[in-house]
Order: structure tokens, then sequence, then C-alpha cells
């Protein structure tokens, strides 16, 4: 299958593909690693007239820490998140769902920005950016905006980025001492979507009482979204088998789940609760060792 024609750009900065989305508007796309954008070009489900290629532009790719917060740049590729030694070190949770992308290939070329740009609600990262507070910065004609994970995943495939702005980076809290957090995923056999995925941090203090709790889940909705309930559930609260248990319970409440080719909404709120059993106590053994 071939996509649809279209005039191809290489702008060598952010405010050059900024100009040239302001420009082109509803008739231009951004392409950072392809994975999600090219397939959907070759079905013709988008046919931008204009195609313009972030990878030529310095300084979008690599991470960094600074000023009390791990800095990811939007191009850098799920195999350079996973791989990352500082990310390890600081939020191990992150290169443990990147590494759970795809496969080898998709994982080379894919971007952290693309997947969280694109929202797909079957995604792995978006779950774990809002489970660990992240801020998105963006570059648009006006200037540089910032929005926290929590409201940055609007709809299905759709995020507060303005048809005119670049996503340019992610910023991460530094995680407070005693923090552990776990990735855990049902994927689907085929292309390694999350038919479920649940990340999840917990913070406990000396008494091994819980100070804070965040879940992020993905393939239920129609986006990413926090368990509420579970977290404030946890709070205060001493970790044990029946808390977590409960907790787990809890973690669809208020969700809106959607059943789709994978599941009906009832096998889809079992699997969000066993997955996000098994991320607190995952997460819960990292922090106690932490
Ligand atoms: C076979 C296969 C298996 C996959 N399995 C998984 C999986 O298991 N888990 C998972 O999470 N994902 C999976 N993916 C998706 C993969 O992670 C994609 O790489 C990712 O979703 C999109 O990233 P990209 O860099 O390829 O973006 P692209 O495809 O280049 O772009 C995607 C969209 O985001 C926009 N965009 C890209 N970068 C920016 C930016 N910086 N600012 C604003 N908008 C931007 C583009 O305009 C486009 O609309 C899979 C893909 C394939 C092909």
């Amino acid at each position: 299958m071939y996509p649809a024609t279209f005039e191809y750009h290489t702008p060598g900065s952010v405010n050059e593909a900024v100009s040239l989305l302001d420009r082109y508007k509803d008739e231009a796309k951004l392409l950072a690693g392809g994975h999600s954008l090219i397939p959907i070009m070759k079905l013709r489900l988008a046919q931008p007239k204009h195609l313009i290629d972030l990878r030529k532009i310095q300084g979008l790719s690599g991470i960094r820490e600074a000023g009390g917060a791990i800095v990811i740049g939007a191009l850098t590729t799920h195999w350079m998140v996973e791989s990352s030694d500082l990310l390890k070190q600081t939020l191990p949770i992150l290169p443990e769902a990147a590494g759970q992308i795809g496969d080898m290939q998709v994982r080379n070329m894919g971007t952290i920005g693309g997947s969280l740009a694109h929202a797909d609600p079957a995604a792995d990262l978006p779950a774990v950016i809002l489970a660990l507070g992240a801020e998105l910065k963006a570059m648009g004609p006006k200037g540089e905006r910032t929005t926290k994970a929590e409201d940055f995943f609007v709809d299905l495939l759709t995020t507060a980025l303005q048809p005119n702005e670049v996503l340019t980076e992610i910023r991460i809290p530094l995680p407070l001492p005693k923090t552990g957090g776990a990735y855990e995923k049902y994927p689907h056999p085929a292309s390694r979507y999350a038919v479920v995925g649940v990340a999840a941090l917990l913070t406990v203090d000396r008494r091994d009482t819980v100070q804070s709790a965040s879940i992020g889940i993905t393939g239920i909705g129609s986006k990413a979204t926090r368990a509420r309930a579970a977290e404030q559930y946890l709070i205060g609260k001493a970790p044990d088998n029946d808390a977590l248990k409960t907790a787990a319970e809890r973690a669809t409440e208020g969700i809106s789940i959607r059943a789709d080719l994978q599941g009906s909404a009832e096998y889809k709120a079992h699997l969000a609760k066993v997955y996000t059993r098994r991320a607190l106590t995952r997460a819960l053994e990292r922090a106690r060792a932490a």
C-alpha cells in the first residue's frame, strides 16, 4: 500500500517546524518515528499534503537531569529510554515500560513524543507518564507552554496539543526517597499494544505507611487515565495484602470502560484489577527496598 502524494519538509529548528505547521494548518502533519503515522497514511486514513519531518532538528532527542527533574526530548526513541542508565537509576519504571513496546524495530524508530502526541488508547507510555506526574512542553507560534500529563490526554487520539504546536520535551520530577514503581501489561499477542497496562508508583515512609500512590491505566478507555479511587484508598494505609487487594478492586471506579476488539468492558475491568494488583505489589517491593 502506498500513501497519497505529499510534499516533504525537513526543518532545521523547532521554530521552522512551527511556522510550517502554522502555514499549512490542517494540510500538515509532523513526522517523528513514523511508526503510527506511516501505517495510517498507507491506509489513507490520513492524507497530509505536507509532511514535516522533525528528525533533522538538533537537540530534540536525549535524556538529562536538570533542576530536580529528568528531561526527555520528544524525539528520544523507545530504545534510548529502554537502555538509559540514568533512567534505570532514577525512574526504572520508564525503561521497564519502553522495553515492552512492540518489537526491536518499533523501539528503534518510535519516539516518546510521537507516542504521547498520538495518544493511542492502547499505548504504554501515556499510563507511565500519568503515574509519574510528568509535564509536557510544547512550542507554538506564541512561544512555549507546559501542560500537566493529566490534562494532556483529552480523548481517543486527541491531546491538548494545538495543531500548530510541536511537543518538545517531557519533564518528570525526580521521585521522593522510598518510592518504587512498576509497569504491568497484558500485551496483544500480535501487536504487543496493551490490552491493559498499569503503571503504579508508591512512596512509603519509615513506618511502612503509604505516603503517596499514583496509578495510570491504559487500554480500558478512550484514553489513558489515573485510577484515583485506588490511589486515594491507599494513602495513609499500611500496604498489607488486604489493602493492595482492596485498592486493586477500586482501580476502575469512576472510569468509563470501552469494549473493543480485544474484549468486553467486563473483561477489561477484570484485567485492570488483576494488573493493578500486580503493579502495586512490585512497586511496593521496590519502594521498601529503595
Ligand atoms: C507493529 C507495531 C507495534 C507497536 N506496538 C506498540 C506497543 O506495544 N505499545 C505502544 O505503546 N506502541 C506501540 N506501537 C506504536 C509505536 O510506539 C509508535 O512509535 C508510537 O506510537 C508513535 O511514535 P512515532 O515516533 O513513531 O510517531 P509518528 O508515527 O511519527 O507520529 C505519530 C503522531 O504524533 C504526531 N507527532 C509525532 N511527534 C510529535 C511531536 N514532537 N509533537 C507533536 N506531534 C507529534 C505525528 O504528527 C502523528 O500524528 C507499535 C507500532 C507498530 C507499527
